[in-house]
């Protein structure tokens, strides 16, 4: 559904990301792992084009979606992302929350919006929540109706970059339990994570990224029991 090829992304002349490739299929649970400032996050903010990559393609569906003439507000509908910091609108209820977006930007009614949103708030267990503000949530109840604001858009990829790493411990498991419901849905997810444990768990592929390019990439199994490369050895044991 989506393949990187020699992907790049430069800041000035900091070369943040070096040569990223990487094909990945639909219905695909892709977990990225590495060490801090290794371009995890750029890597999804280039694939969501939050960043504009400084080289190589992004292909979606077969087509290169920086070729000149691609439409690129398809690609933007049908790739979603969830924040670190659930990113809600804070002066919009909870329902409210998870129906401006398919108003606005998929000309959805109101009444569909809304049947909508209630489906997906049930799905992450937060029905009970719909007249809240986001501050009156505890940061485990914002993620989760952030997950179900992305679902009602009905991205065919969704990103996540560290959905857990803001939560107080105890909320993390709440969190993660969504995304593994989720992940047996058929949707396509990319997840940038230190949960290494639920990595493991979740993931067709894993993808170890250190100083911008994909060092190692496999299965879970080969990733975390048998890895090849030194770096990701190394970065593995400051887990245990
Ligand atoms: P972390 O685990 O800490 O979140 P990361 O793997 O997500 O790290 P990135 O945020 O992708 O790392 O950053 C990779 C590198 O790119 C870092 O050296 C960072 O300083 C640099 N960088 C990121 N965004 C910008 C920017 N807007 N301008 C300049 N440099 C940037
Ligand atoms: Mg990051």
């Amino acid at each position: 559904i989506i393949s990187l090829k020699h992907m790049q992304k430069a800041y000035g002349d900091h070369q943040v990301l070096k040569d990223i490739n990487v094909d990945i299929n639909k219905g695909e649970i892709v977990t990225i792992i590495g060490p801090s400032g290794g371009g995890k996050s750029t890597t999804l903010r280039c694939i969501n084009l939050l960043e504009q990559p400084t080289g190589g393609e992004i292909d979606f569906h077969g087509e290169n979606i920086l070729a000149p003439g691609y439409d690129l507000n398809d690609y933007r509908a049908k790739v979603g992302m969830v924040f670190q910091q659930f990113n809600l609108f804070n002066n919009l209820d909870v329902l409210s929350n998870c129906m401006v977006g398919q108003e606005l930007v998929l000309k959805r009614s109101k009444d569909e919006a809304k049947k909508i949103a209630l489906e997906n708030l049930k799905k992450v267990g937060m029905e009970p929540f719909i007249k809240a503000k986001p501050s009156q949530l505890s940061g485990g109840q914002q993620q989760r109706v952030a997950i179900a604001r992305a679902i009602s858009m009905d991205p065919e990829v969704l990103l996540f970059d560290e959905p857990t790493s803001a939560l107080d411990p105890e909320m993390v498991g709440e969190v993660l339990e969504v995304m593994k419901k989720l992940a047996t849905t058929g949707l396509t997810m990319i997840i940038v994570t230190h949960e290494m444990a639920f990595a493991r768990d979740i993931s067709d592929q894993v993808l170890f990224v250190a100083d911008g390019i994909i060092t190692e990439a496999g299965e879970p199994d080969q990733i975390f029991n048998h890895p090849q490369n030194e770096k990701l050895q190394k970065f593995l044991r400051n887990f245990r």
